[in-house]
């Protein structure tokens, strides 16, 4: 049922209502607003929402029944009384302050979910932000000089520190790294671009239209499955601006393949004078390795192998706050943050405040994994969840009744946002099935609607006729909650 439609329902039963209880106070006609504000029964709403929104909402509604009053709807022909409209009242501004924004349960399996809003924070960033909102920062200004700052130089240093750049800039998210960097750098130039790198993130992401955007030429190179050193310098002339890589984040090319590494181009541009920039995509700052995770390239491994510019985000596998960070040659740095586009696409403070104590955590390596949340998650332990997945399945099962057949079981978990598409995490979670005697799509439709329903959500997915509830992410702090939501439903 839609929100319109449950307006409508309960407009029609309040009419019916009051014609049966032969409430016929208005006889055809509607109270006046002033009527219906003076009654008591107005008073806890106008003490609640505040005189102005009472009213706006009153007069809705009263527009609303004089229409199907006009209408000569038979039902509609004698209007509510004002206790009757005064409850309708109360319903829809009980409503509207409901926030739109939920927090929900991430059972997705898919750590760094887009739609959910990527990457978590740890409570020092948390709090830091807290700070940011409540008192004023030296956001832009340099507390030694007493002088104007840049807000640049709150994270500059830290991330030259752990990626062996020269220098670095923040903006707004990867993708706006990428249109800046592009904009500043390669005007009306060609940047040389490998066709088998020519990648869609999602979100109208697309490698050739932003390049168009930023007013740059792309010069496609190579082949989908096949690109060759000789086929970037053949293609470098007076009109390059700039040699690029992209990380193919979603997607993986298998079998008979050649790309050309960072390093490779690197050479290239001692050679032609052709900077090299790398769209790194997840950009992780340390080898994830160490951590028992597939390797991924760091940032720092592509600035060592000669990148100039390398662009990546930081809510994928960083583990922060929405940002796009850009780190390289000093030079070229400063020409990206001298374009206008900068100030377009600059960070607000709560993404600095965010970003800071993320970036510091990478100091001390040995404590990410139980610090940075992202990282948190995407090492626990299969048996870890494996404990909680039976613990949690007498639960789960009492709540969507005899009707589903809940089983505890092992699945595989995605890092998620394009980072290392191809790896699969072992997890284990919860699986919902209908029982052979039910219809089993709809059935389980209908399942996964009422978790999505609970007043906080609960996100699986569904797969071969299953509903999957993956536990990675139901981290001890929030199963509590999980499980007392679950309770009281099934009460
Ligand atoms: C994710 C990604 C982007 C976009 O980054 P956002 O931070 O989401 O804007 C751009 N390029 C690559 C290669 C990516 O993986």
């Amino acid at each position: 049922m839609t929100e319109k439609q449950a307006a409508t329902g309960s407009l029609a039963n309040l009419t019916t209502n009051s014609a049966e209880s032969s409430e016929r106070a208005f006889a055809g006609r509607l109270p006046s607003v002033e009527r219906v504000l003076a009654d008591a029964a107005s008073a806890p709403l106008v003490a609640q929402y505040g005189r102005t929104q009472t009213l706006t909402a009153l007069r809705s509604l009263l527009a609303e029944l004089r229409v199907e009053l006009v209408g000569g709807n038979s039902t509609s022909d004698v209007p509510p009384g004002i206790a009757g409209l005064t409850a309708v009242l109360a319903e829809r501004l009980a409503k509207t302050a409901v926030s739109s924004i939920k927090q929900v349960f991430n059972l997705t399996g898919t750590v760094l979910h887009t739609n959910l809003g990527r990457a978590l924070l740890p409570d020092v960033a948390i709090c830091a932000v807290v700070d940011a909102l409540r008192s004023p920062m030296n956001l832009e200004f340099d507390l030694v000089t007493g002088k104007r700052g840049d807000r640049d130089d709150l994270v500059e240093e830290l991330l030259c520190e752990l990626t062996g750049a020269e220098a670095a800039t923040v903006v707004n998210n990867n993708a706006a790294a990428v249109l800046l960097m592009l904009s500043a750098l390669a005007p009306r130039r060609e940047v040389i671009v490998s066709r088998g790198e020519l990648v869609e993130i999602g979100g109208a992401f697309r490698i050739p239209d932003i390049m168009m955007r930023a007013g740059a030429k792309l010069r496609e190179v190579g082949t989908t499955n096949r690109t060759h050193v000789a086929d970037y310098a053949d293609a470098i002339s007076p009109r390059s601006a700039l040699l690029m890589k992209v990380h193919c984040s979603n997607y993986a090319i298998q079998g008979f393949t050649t790309s050309v590494e960072v390093d490779q181009l690197a050479q290239l541009t001692k050679e032609h004078g052709t900077p090299t920039v790398v769209d790194l995509g997840s950009g992780t700052l340390v080898d994830l390795s160490q951590y028992g995770l597939p390797h991924e390239t760091t940032v720092r491994e592509t600035i060592e192998a000669g990148a100039d510019v390398v662009t990546f985000s930081g809510d994928k596998l960083l583990g922060g706050p929405q940002a796009g960070l850009i780190v390289g040659r000093a030079d070229l740095i400063k020409k990206i943050k001298r374009h206008p586009l900068k100030r377009a696409l600059r960070v607000g403070k709560l993404t600095l405040a965010a970003l800071e104590p993320v970036l510091a955590l990478y100091r001390s390596p040995e404590f990410l994994p139980e610090r940075l949340t992202t990282l948190r998650l995407l090492t626990r332990s299969q048996s870890a969840m494996r404990v909680q997945a039976e613990n949690l399945l007498p639960i789960v099962q009492r709540t969507v009744g005899p009707a589903v057949v809940v089983t505890a079981e092992p699945l595989f978990s995605q890092i998620g946002s394009g980072a290392l598409p191809v790896d699969l995490l072992p997890s284990y979670g919860l699986a919902l099935r209908m029982n052979a005697s039910q219809q089993r799509g709809r059935g389980l439709g209908k399942v996964e609607r009422m978790l999505r329903d609970l007043p906080r959500p609960v996100i699986g997915r569904i797969a071969n006729d299953t509903l999957l509830l993956d536990l990675r992410c139901l981290e001890d702090a929030d199963e509590a909650q999980f499980i007392a939501q679950l309770l009281k439903l099934s009460s």
